[in-house]
């Protein structure tokens, strides 16, 4: 069957790399376009509201629940909602583009379960939970609570790992780049 709206889902533990990949890839094919999320926490330095994340209050994101304008939403961490609006997936499937979705593990099994074979999801499995302790420390946006917050989630979503199409182990960032390069070329017949 063709395939005829393709959509495709990187989820990880946050700290996993599912960041790098996405960008190297948005980066490197002009025809994947990056699916900008709505989001009720403050913008980082550096973010940009309507590029990073469409940033709206609380009441916002519920009034867009209550209207049914999400493909799937979830509270990722306390008090603080993300989710992938429908309008943003059709604003880049009518550019005939590719949306490309860096979600965490639960929204991502709602979208795959919406989508079905139209969507290839991927998994960015780090190393070890250790090593992604390492990698978010060094990353320096975490105070000692959302560390502790974030590597505890991650314990949790690896468990997940075997709803995705496909696994890709992030030991070294080009290799894994290089491989999820591949299963997307593979996807989408290019
Ligand atoms: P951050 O606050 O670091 O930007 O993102 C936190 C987590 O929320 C990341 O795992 C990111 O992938 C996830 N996330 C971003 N946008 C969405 C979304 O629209 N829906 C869901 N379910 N998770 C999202």
């Amino acid at each position: 069957m063709p395939i005829t709206h393709p959509l495709i889902i990187i989820t990880a533990p946050s700290g996993a790399g599912k960041t790098s990949i996405t960008r190297f890839l948005l980066q490197k094919y002009p025809q994947l376009s990056f699916s900008i999320s709505a989001a009720t926490r403050n913008p980082r330095q550096g973010e940009v509201d309507g590029k990073d994340y469409y940033f709206i209050s609380e009441e916002a994101f519920k009034s867009h629940i209550v209207n049914n304008d999400f493909i799937e939403w979830e509270m990722v961490y306390e008090g603080k909602y993300y989710g992938t609006l429908k309008a943003e997936l059709q604003r880049i499937w009518e550019q005939r583009k590719v949306p490309m979705l860096d979600i965490d593990v639960k929204g991502a099994i709602h979208v795959q379960q919406q989508l079905g074979s139209n969507c290839l999801s991927l998994f960015i499995q780090p190393p070890s939970v250790a090593e992604l302790e390492k990698r978010l420390q060094s990353r320096g946006t975490e105070t000692p609570e959302s560390l502790a917050t974030r590597v505890n989630k991650a314990s949790y979503e690896i468990s997940f790992s075997h709803h995705f199409n496909r696994i890709v182990v992030n030991d070294d960032l080009q290799k894994a780049c290089l491989e999820t390069e591949q299963i997307i070329q593979q996807f989408l017949g290019w």
